[in-house]
C-alpha cells in the first residue's frame, strides 16, 4: 500500500519562475493493479512519480510505503526502503551500457545481497524468460533495440520482487508493436504487485489501467476506476515461472555491492574497458606522477643541504671574533675549563702530498685543504682504516680528504684508486707552492707528517699531535686576509729546536727564554750581544742573546716556542676554539659581548644565504611542475567524470547506495593510482636515482624513501580527492534531478 497525505511539489520556489508541480495532491493505492497517471506534458506526471518512488522529495506532506514514511527521512534509510521496495522503469531505458543483459539484472540482486551465483542465476535468467530477453543475456545492452532495452529495464525492475513497480512512459520511445508487448508484461506483472504507470496516452490508460488519475497543472483532477481495460491479456510466454518470480519471496538485505577486493578488480575491469581514446588519457596520470617525484626530489634535494657541499672546518671548532687578539686574554681563555685547545686565526691548514710513484711522477703532488684537529680528539673505534697515530709525525685523515684526494686526475692519473694505497704516504705541511718556495728559500720545514689512519667524522679534518701546532701554523698559515698587523712585527722567527742539530753557538746563548732571540754570525756587526731589537712581541722588545752557525747555511731568526706562540696570536685576527663543553663556551663569550658562533653553522648559513636565489629558482620551477601535474590529474579525472555522471544518476535511481558509488569510482581511481600511478613514481624514482649520481644532478635532485613516500602520498591523495570530489558533488543531489540535468541519451 502507498499513500500520500496532501504533497505539495515546487520548482525554482519563491523565484519568478515558479512551477507547483505537485498541487496538494492526497492519493491511495492498493497493492496491486495497474495505476495510470495520465496528463499532458509538463502536468507534473514525472514529478509525481518521483515523489512516490522516492527519487525525489516532496517539499510538504508525507509518503507512506507499506508502513514506512518515506517523507523527511535519512538518505540512507530511504535508499534501503526504496531498494527493498521499488523497482523503477524510465522512459529512456536507463540500462547501464557497458554492461550486458545479464549483468545490468544481476546487479539489483547483489544490491540486495545475494551472494550464491545459483540463485542469481536462476532468478536473472526466469525474469530474462518472462519478459522474452533470455537469448539475449550476454550482449551488451548498448547493442539492443528500443524494445529490448525496455524489456531489459522490466526484468531488472522485477527480478528483486518489489512491491511496487513504478513507470514513467515506459513506451514513450517505443513503436505500437512494442508498446503493447510491454504494456501486457506490466499488466500480468500488476496482477500481483502495484503497477504505477506514467503515460500522456490516454488510448493505453483506457486499454490497460485498472484506476486511472487525471493530472492538470499538479492537481489530480479526477480518479476513478477503469472497468473497460483488457482483463484476459494475450501475453503468454510458456518459458517462464511467473510463481517463481512475483510470489516466492528472497532473502533480502540492504547490502553493499563492494568490499575491497572487489572493489579494486571491478575497477580495472572498468580501466581495461576503457576506450582507446581514454586509454591513451591514462598516460598522463603516469607523466603527472613521473612528473611529481622529479618535483619533490628535486626540492628536497635543493633544501637538503649537505655538508660536503660548504665545509671546510671541523664540525666543533667554534670562531671568536676578536679585532686584535691579545696575548693575555689569550692565555686566559686558554685556562677555561671548557675550552680544550684554541688557535690564533682558524684551524684551516693546507698539506701537499707528494707522488713520486714513478720516475715521470716524481714532481706530481696533491694539495689537501683540512682542518687541523688535536690527535687526541678521536679514540681508536673511530678508526675505519689503518691505526691510530703513535708519533708526533704520524696523522689520520678523515675520509672525506681521502675521496677528495681519490677525486684528483693526478691521483686517478697514476691509478691510486684505494684507501689502502694512502696509508703509509707522506705528506708535508703548506700547499705545494709553499713547499716549493721554503724549499728554494732555503727555509726550516717541518719534517714529513705519515698518513696511519683514516676515521669517518664527515668533516674535513686532519688529525695530529698538539704539540706540532704552534710551529705549524706559524711557519705554514700564509694567508692574507687573517693578518691583523702585518708591518708591526715583521721579523720572522723560528723555533730553535727545530735546527738544534744544524746550528752552534759562535757567542752567547740559545734562546731558552721567552722574547729572546739569536741572529746567524754574519749580522753580529748589526745586532750587539744583549741588546734588544726593535721589534716588540706581546708589549716586549726582543733581545738578542747570541750568534749562531748554520751547517745548512740558512738565514733564519731563532726564538723559543713560547715566542713564536705570542706573536702568532697578535698577528692573527679571531681565535679557533675547541671546546670541552660548546654550550658553555658560547655563553661565556656572549655575556662578555664578544661575538662567537659555530663555524660548521656560520658556513652553512653562508653558504644557503649563496644559494638562496637558486633555492628559490628551483623550488618556484618545482612547483610549477607539481601545479601543473595536479591540474593535468584534475582535467583527466574531471573529463572522465563527466561523461559518467548520467551512470551515477542511473544507479542512484535503481536504488544504488551512494557509498556504493563512491566506492566504485574510488575502486578506478585505486586502480588507476596503483596500476598507473604508482609504476610512474617507482619508474621515476630509478631515473631520479641515476641522475643524481652524476656530476651535473649531484646536488640538484636526491632520492631516498623519503622522496617515493612523499610523491606517493600525493599522487595517491590528489587523485582520490580530485577522483571522488564531482562525485560527491553529484551525488549530494536527488537522483531525478542528476537525472533530469543529464537526460540527454
Ligand atoms: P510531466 O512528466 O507531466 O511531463 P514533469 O513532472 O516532468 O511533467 O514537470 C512538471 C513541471 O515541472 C514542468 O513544467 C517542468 O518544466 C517542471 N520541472 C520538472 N522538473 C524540473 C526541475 N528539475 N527544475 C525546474 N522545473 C522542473
Ligand atoms: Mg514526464
Amino acid at each position: 500500500m502507498v499513500k500520500l497525505e496532501k504533497v505539495e511539489k515546487y520548482f525554482n520556489r519563491y523565484k519568478s519562475n515558479q512551477i507547483h508541480a505537485i498541487n496538494s495532491t492526497t492519493l491511495k493505492f492498493e497493492n496491486t493493479g495497474l495505476v495510470a497517471i495520465l496528463g499532458n506534458s509538463g502536468s507534473g506526471k514525472t514529478t509525481l512519480l518521483n515523489v512516490i518512488g522516492g527519487l525525489d522529495k516532496p517539499d510538504k506532506g508525507k509518503i507512506y510505503i507499506g508502513d514506512k514514511k518515506i517523507t523527511n527521512i535519512r538518505n540512507s534509510k530511504l535508499d534501503k526502503i526504496r531498494n527493498l521496495n521499488v523497482g523503477y522503469v524510465f522512459q529512456n531505458y536507463y540500462l547501464l551500457n557497458h554492461l550486458t543483459v545479464f549483468e545490468n539484472v544481476s546487479l539489483v540482486l547483489r544490491m540486495l545481497g545475494v551472494k550464491k551465483k545459483e540463485e542469481i542465476n536462476e532468478r536473472v535468467n526466469n525474469v530474462l524468460k518472462m519478459v522474452g530477453m533470455y537469448p539475449y543475456k550476454n550482449r551488451l545492452s548498448s547493442m539492443l533495440s528500443g524494445g529490448q532495452k525496455q524489456r531489459v529495464a522490466i526484468a531488472r525492475a522485477i527480478v528483486k520482487n518489489p512491491n511496487i513497480i513504478i513507470a514513467d512512459e515506459p513506451t514513450g520511445n517505443l513503436d505500437s508493436k512494442n508498446s503493447i508487448e510491454i504494456m501486457e508484461i506490466l499488466k500480468t506483472i500488476s496482477k500481483k504487485k502495484l503497477v504505477i504507470l506514467v503515460t500522456h496516452e490516454q488510448k493505453l490508460a483506457d486499454m490497460y489501467a485498472s484506476r486511472i488519475i487525471k493530472i492538470v497543472d499538479g492537481k489530480v483532477v479526477s480518479d476513478e476506476n477503469n472497468s473497460n481495460a483488457h482483463e484476459n491479456i494475450s501475453y503468454e510466454n510458456k518459458n517462464y515461472n511467473e510463481e517463481s518470480i512475483l510470489n516466492k519471496d528472497f532473502n533480502k538485505r540492504n547490502a553493499s555491492l563492494y568490499n575491497p577486493i572487489n572493489m579494486i578488480t571491478s575497477g580495472v575491469k572498468r580501466i581495461c574497458n576503457y576506450s582507446i581514446l581514454k586509454k591513451i588519457l591514462l598516460i598522463g596520470f603516469l607523466i603527472s606522477a613521473m612528473s611529481i617525484v622529479y618535483s619533490v626530489s628535486s626540492i628536497l634535494g635543493i633544501i637538503n643541504v649537505k655538508d660536503e657541499q660548504f665545509v671546510t672546518t671541523n664540525k666543533n671548532y667554534l670562531k671568536l671574533t676578536t679585532t686584535r687578539n691579545n696575548v693575555t686574554d689569550y692565555l686566559k681563555y686558554e685556562k677555561l675549563p671548557f675550552i680544550k685547545y684554541m688557535l690564533p686565526g682558524d684551524s684551516n691548514l693546507d698539506f701537499t702530498m707528494p707522488c713520486p710513484d714513478y720516475y715521470q711522477t716524481t714532481s706530481a703532488k696533491i694539495t689537501l685543504h683540512t682542518s687541523v684537529v688535536d690527535s687526541k680528539e678521536i679514540t681508536n673505534s673511530d678508526i675505519i682504516m689503518g691505526e691510530m697515530p703513535k708519533k708526533n709525525t704520524e696523522v689520520v685523515l678523515d675520509k672525506m680528504i681521502i675521496d677528495d684526494i681519490l677525486e684528483k686526475s693526478t691521483t686517478k692519473n697514476l691509478g691510486i684508486t684505494n684507501y689502502e694505497e694512502l696509508i703509509g704516504r707522506e705528506i708535508l705541511a703548506g700547499d705545494e707552492y709553499l713547499v716549493d718556495s721554503m724549499e728554494s728559500r732555503n727555509q726550516t720545514t717541518l719534517p714529513a707528517f705519515k698518513i696511519v689512519g683514516i676515521v669517518d667524522k664527515k668533516s674535513p679534518s686532519i688529525y695530529l699531535a698538539k704539540d706540532n701546532f704552534i710551529n705549524l701554523f706559524s711557519i705554514y698559515k700564509i694567508d692574507e686576509q687573517d693578518y691583523s698587523r702585518p708591518p708591526e712585527s715583521t721579523i720572522n722567527l723560528v723555533d730553535y729546536k727545530l735546527v738544534e742539530d744544524e746550528i752552534e753557538i759562535v757567542e752567547g746563548s740559545l734562546p731558552v727564554n721567552d722574547y729572546e732571540i739569536i741572529v746567524s754570525n754574519q749580522y753580529k756587526d748589526q745586532f750587539e750581544l744583549d741588546e734588544t731589537i726593535e721589534q716588540t712581541v706581546n708589549g716586549k722588545e726582543l733581545k738578542v742573546v747570541g750568534y749562531y752557525e748554520s751547517s745548512t747555511e740558512k738565514d733564519e731568526n731563532y726564538s723559543n716556542e713560547n715566542t713564536i706562540k705570542y706573536q702568532y696570536i697578535e698577528e692573527r685576527n679571531n681565535i679557533a676554539i675547541y671546546p670541552e663543553n660548546s654550550e658553555e663556551a658560547m655563553k661565556y663569550f656572549s655575556d662578555k659581548d664578544i661575538k662567537i658562533e659555530s663555524v660548521y653553522e656560520k658556513d652553512r648559513n653562508e653558504y644557503i644565504a649563496k644559494m638562496k636565489p637558486q633555492i628559490i629558482a628551483t623550488i618556484a620551477v618545482s612547483g610549477v611542475i607539481l601545479l601543473i601535474s595536479l591540474l593535468e590529474i584534475f582535467l583527466l579525472i574531471r573529463s572522465s567524470f563527466l561523461s559518467r555522471k548520467k551512470e551515477v544518476g542511473i544507479l542512484r535511481a535503481i536504488g544504488v547506495k551512494k557509498t556504493d558509488i563512491y566506492k566504485m569510482f574510488l575502486g578506478e581511481i585505486l586502480s588507476i593510482s596503483i596500476f598507473i600511478s604508482l609504476p610512474g613514481i617507482l619508474i621515476m624514482s630509478f631515473i631520479v636515482n641515476k641522475l643524481a649520481a652524476t656530476s651535473f644532478f649531484l646536488d640538484k635532485l636526491v632520492m631516498n624513501s623519503l622522496v617515493i613516500i612523499i610523491s606517493i602520498v600525493i599522487v595517491f591523495v590528489f587523485n582520490i580527492l580530485i577522483g571522488l570530489l564531482p562525485v560527491h558533488h553529484t551525488l549530494r543531489k536527488r537522483p531525478a534531478q542528476i537525472l533530469t540535468e543529464n537526460s540527454v541519451d
